[in-house]
C-alpha cells in the first residue's frame, strides 16, 4: 500500500496528518515524533513563566490518530534518505515512503555567539521551557539566603516577537515570584538587551511603540541598539558603542535566550540546501529536487509573491502549509496536478500578559485588551484545527485563569 510518511507533530505535521487521515483514498500514514505529545510552541513562554502548568500546552498524539489509517512511531529522526526515500532514526530503524512530510520544527539559533549555549538558557520545546521556569525559581528561593540581587535579575536577550511575548508574561508572573523570594515585586527586576533601535518591524512604529511602551510602564527595562557579542557565566557582554566597538557588561543570574531560531539541524544532516536549516521549497511546497517530498514549517521557506520575500515562520503558516500539503499528496495520489501555496493572514498579534496584547487583525491595528481577545481566538482556531473541538473545550482560552 502506498506510504505517507509524516516527520515532526508540529503545527504542519498535525494539520497535514489531520486532512489525510480523511481521506477516502487508499493509503496509509506513519507519522515520527521523539516525543508522545504535540506542544503549544506559541505558549512556550506561558510555561517559562510558570503561567501555565504544561498538561495546558500540549496534548497526547494519541488523541488525533486514527489507528486504521495511521501508526505512530515515537523517535528520533536523524536522516533522511531522498534518493533511496527512506528515513533513519536513532534507535536504528529504518522507515521507506512513497512521500514524504518533512516538517521538523525549529531550533535556537546561537548565530556562533560565545557562550550562548554554556551560559544562556533556551526556550525551545517543553523541557527547556520547563528548565528556564525551574530556574528563575531557584534563583528566587537563593535570593532568601544570598540577598544578591543578581538573583532577582532576569535579562531577556532580543525583543522580537518570542522575546517581547517572553516578557510580558514574566511581569504577569511578578508577584507570584516576588511571593516566593519573600521581596517587594518592584526589586525584581528585568531587563531586554536587543541589537536593533527599530523594533518589531512587521508592525509600523506607532504600533510597536505601543507595545514597548507598555512593557517600559511596567518597568521592563529595554537597551535597544546594543548587539549581543557573547554570554559569559551570568553576564550578558553587549556592543554600546558601534563606532568604538566598546562593550557593556549586564550581569544576571537569569539569562534567556530569545534571538531567533533555525530549522532542524537534521535538513543540514541531510544533505538539503539549505540556510539555517530552512529550504527553499517549490511553489506547491515540494522539494525542488523530489516532488514526493514535502517540507512544511519551520524547515521550509516558501516564497510570498507578493512581499518577493520568504514568508515568515510563524504557526498560522504552518498549519496552512499543513492543509496544502494534504491537498497536494492527495491530488497526486488521484493522479492530479497539485497547486500552488497560498496564504492569508489573520493577522499577527503579540500577547503581553494574558489581558493585554498588540497586533494586526487583517490590516488593522489592534492594542489592549481587544487585542489579547482576538489573540486567544486565533490560538483556538489553530487549536480546532489540529485538535477538533474536545482540544478548544478543555483547553481554550476563554476561560481567563485571573
Ligand atoms: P525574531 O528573529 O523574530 O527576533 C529576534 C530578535 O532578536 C530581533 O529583534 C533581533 O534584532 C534580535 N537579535 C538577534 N541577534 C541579536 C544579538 N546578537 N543581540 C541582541 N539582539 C539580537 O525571532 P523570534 O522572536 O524567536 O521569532 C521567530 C519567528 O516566530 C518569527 O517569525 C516570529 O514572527 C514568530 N513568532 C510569532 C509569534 C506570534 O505570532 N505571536 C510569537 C512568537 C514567535
Amino acid at each position: 500500500m502506498t506510504e505517507v510518511l509524516i516527520l515532526g507533530a508540529g503545527y504542519a505535521g498535525l494539520r497535514t496528518l489531520k486532512i489525510l487521515q480523511q481521506s477516502h483514498t487508499d493509503f496509509h500514514i506513519t507519522l515520527v515524533d521523539q516525543n508522545n505529545y504535540h506542544y503549544e510552541a506559541t505558549d512556550l513562554h506561558e510555561l517559562a513563566t510558570g503561567n501555565q502548568p504544561k498538561e495546558r500546552i500540549l496534548y497526547n498524539i494519541s488523541d488525533v490518530i486514527k489507528p486504521d489509517k495511521t501508526t505512530f512511531i515515537q523517535g528520533e529522526v536523524v536522516n533522511i534518505n531522498r534518493d533511496d526515500k527512506n528515513v533513519s532514526l536513532k534507535d536504528g530503524k529504518k522507515l521507506s515512503y512513497d512521500y514524504l512530510v518533512v516538517s521538523l520544527g525549529f531550533e535556537s539559533e546561537s548565530f556562533g555567539i560565545d557562550g550562548v549555549e554554556e551560559n544562556a538558557l533556551e526556550m525551545v520545546n517543553i523541557d527547556s521551557a520547563e528548565s528556564v521556569q525551574k530556574h528563575i525559581l531557584a534563583r528566587m528561593e537563593d535570593y532568601r539566603e544570598s540577598k544578591n540581587p543578581d538573583d532577582l535579575k532576569i535579562v531577556v536577550c532580543g525583543a522580537g516577537f518570542t522575546g517581547i511575548e517572553l516578557l510580558g508574561a514574566l511581569h504577569e508572573a511578578t508577584p507570584k515570584l516576588a511571593k516566593t523570594a519573600g521581596v517587594d515585586p518592584k526589586e525584581i527586576q528585568l531587563y531586554c538587551v536587543e541589537a536593533v533601535t527599530r523594533l518589531l518591524p512587521m508592525f509600523d512604529e506607532k504600533l510597536a511603540g505601543w507595545g514597548i511602551d507598555k512593557l517600559k510602564s511596567w518597568g521592563i527595562n529595554f537597551l535597544t541598539g546594543k548587539p549581543i557579542k557573547a554570554i559569559k557565566p551570568n553576564t550578558v557582554v553587549y556592543e554600546d558603542d558601534a563606532e568604538t566597538g566598546t562593550t557593556s557588561e549586564l550581569k544576571a543570574n537569569t539569562i534567556i535566550w530569545t534571538t531567533g531560531v533555525r530549522g532542524s539541524h537534521v535538513m543540514n544532516d541531510s544533505g538539503f540546501s539549505q540556510r539555517r536549516g530552512r529550504v527553499m521549497v517549490k511553489a506547491d511546497l515540494t522539494d525542488p529536487d523530489f516532488a514526493n517530498v514535502y517540507i512544511l514549517g519551520d524547515v521550509s521557506a516558501v516564497m510570498d509573491e507578493e512581499s518577493k520575500r520568504p514568508y515568515p515562520t510563524t504557526a498560522q503558516i504552518a498549519i496552512a502549509m499543513g492543509t496544502q500539503a494534504a491537498e497536494n499528496i492527495e491530488n497526486q495520489l488521484n493522479n492530479k496536478p497539485t497547486s500552488p501555496f497560498k496564504f492569508k493572514s489573520l493577522g499577527s498579534v503579540a500577547s503581553i500578559g494574558n489581558t493585554q496584547a498588540f497586533g494586526l487583525v487583517g490590516k488593522t491595528p489592534v492594542r489592549g485588551y481587544p487585542a489579547s481577545v482576538v489573540k486567544k481566538g486565533i490560538m483556538d482556531r489553530s487549536l480546532f484545527e489540529l485538535g477538533g473541538t474536545k482540544e478548544v473545550m478543555s483547553k481554550g482560552r476563554f476561560d481567563f485563569y485571573h
